[in-house]
C-alpha cells in the first residue's frame, strides 16, 4: 500500500514537473523548443505563442536579446506558471571583408527596388506558420568545410559598416554538395537573389525555416518534401559572395538566429 502511495506521488510530481519543459541553450540567437500539457496556452513575455495540440512551442531568443524573459503557461483548468529565464549575452566579433563588388556594398537606386521585393518573398514566407514539427528530428551541418564566418558579427564590407552577419558560412569548393539540415517542405527557391543568389529555404514547421544561399545550383522545387541529409544544391558563390561558401541560416518567422547551436563541431573534413 505504501509503495502503491509513493508511486502515485513520484507520477504526480512527475506530472507537474513536465508541465513545462524546455530544450535549447539561453543564450542569444538560440531556437528553444518546449513542450507543456495539452491544451495549455503559452505566452512569451505577454505575447502568444502557438502551442500545438500536443503541447509542442518553440521560440527564439534575438541576437540582441535582453538578459530576462518572462514564460506563463495556463493551463486547462486555469492555473498559471510562471519561469523566469535568464539568457546569456555573447560577445560578437568584428568581420571585415574587403574585395566585394562596390554595387553589392553600396547598391544603385534601381537595386533597392529589387532588395525589397526578394526581401518580400523572403518574409512571405517566413511568417507562415505550418503545423508540423519536423524541427524535433534534429538538425546536421548542410555542408562540410571551415567555418569562415560566424553567427553575429558586426561587418565592415568594403570599409563601410554594414548590418551583422546572422548566419554561418562554411567555405567549399564549388559544387560541393548541400544537404537539408533537417526534414521539412520547400517553401522557397530563387534563381538570383541581389543579396542571396541562388537561394533556398525550407520550413521544418511552427515558424522553423534553415536558408541556404549562394549556391551555384538549386537541386529541389517549391512544395517538395526533403529529408535531413537529402542532397538540396551546390556550393557557389552567388550574390554578394567574395568566394565559394554557403551561407547557412535559421530562422524563427523573421528572427534569425544561430544554426550552429543545433549541431555540434564540424565533422573533419576526409582528406583522401
Ligand atoms: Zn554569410
Amino acid at each position: 500500500m505504501i509503495r502503491l502511495l509513493l508511486l502515485v506521488a513520484v507520477l504526480f510530481v512527475g506530472a507537474q514537473a513536465s508541465a513545462l519543459e524546455l530544450k535549447g541553450a539561453f543564450t542569444q540567437g538560440t531556437l528553444i523548443t518546449g513542450k507543456v500539457a495539452p491544451g495549455s496556452s503559452v505566452l512569451l513575455d505577454g505575447v502568444p505563442l502557438l502551442a500545438l495540440p500536443d503541447g509542442s512551442f518553440v521560440f527564439g531568443l534575438p541576437r540582441d536579446a535582453k538578459s530576462n524573459a518572462l514564460l506563463s503557461v495556463r493551463r486547462k483548468d486555469g492555473s498559471v506558471a510562471q519561469r523566469k529565464l535568464k539568457i546569456r549575452k555573447r560577445n560578437y566579433r568584428i568581420q571585415r571583408i574587403d574585395g566585394l563588388p562596390k554595387r553589392k556594398v553600396t547598391p544603385k537606386k534601381r537595386d533597392y527596388k529589387r532588395i525589397a521585393r526578394e526581401q518580400k518573398l523572403l518574409n512571405a514566407v517566413r511568417h507562415r506558420v505550418t503545423q508540423i514539427v519536423d524541427f524535433k528530428n534534429g538538425f546536421v551541418w548542410p555542408a562540410r568545410g571551415r567555418i569562415s564566418g560566424v553567427y553575429g558579427s558586426q561587418r565592415i564590407l568594403n570599409g563601410k559598416p554594414r548590418a551583422p552577419h546572422l548566419g554561418v558560412d562554411i567555405a567549399a569548393p564549388s559544387g560541393a554538395p548541400i544537404i537539408a539540415a533537417s526534414d521539412g517542405v520547400v517553401s522557397l527557391t530563387h534563381e538570383g537573389m541581389f543579396f542571396t543568389g541562388k537561394t533556398i529555404q525550407i520550413d521544418h514547421g511552427l515558424g522553423v525555416g534553415t536558408i541556404y544561399i549562394h549556391l551555384s545550383k538549386v537541386l529541389v522545387k517549391e512544395g517538395q518534401r526533403v529529408r535531413k541529409g537529402e542532397l538540396i544544391g551546390r556550393v557557389g558563390k552567388t550574390g554578394r559572395a567574395t568566394g565559394p561558401h554557403l551561407h547557412w541560416g535559421l530562422t524563427w518567422k523573421t528572427m534569425r538566429l544561430d544554426p550552429s547551436l543545433l549541431v555540434g563541431p564540424m565533422p573533419k573534413v576526409q582528406k583522401k
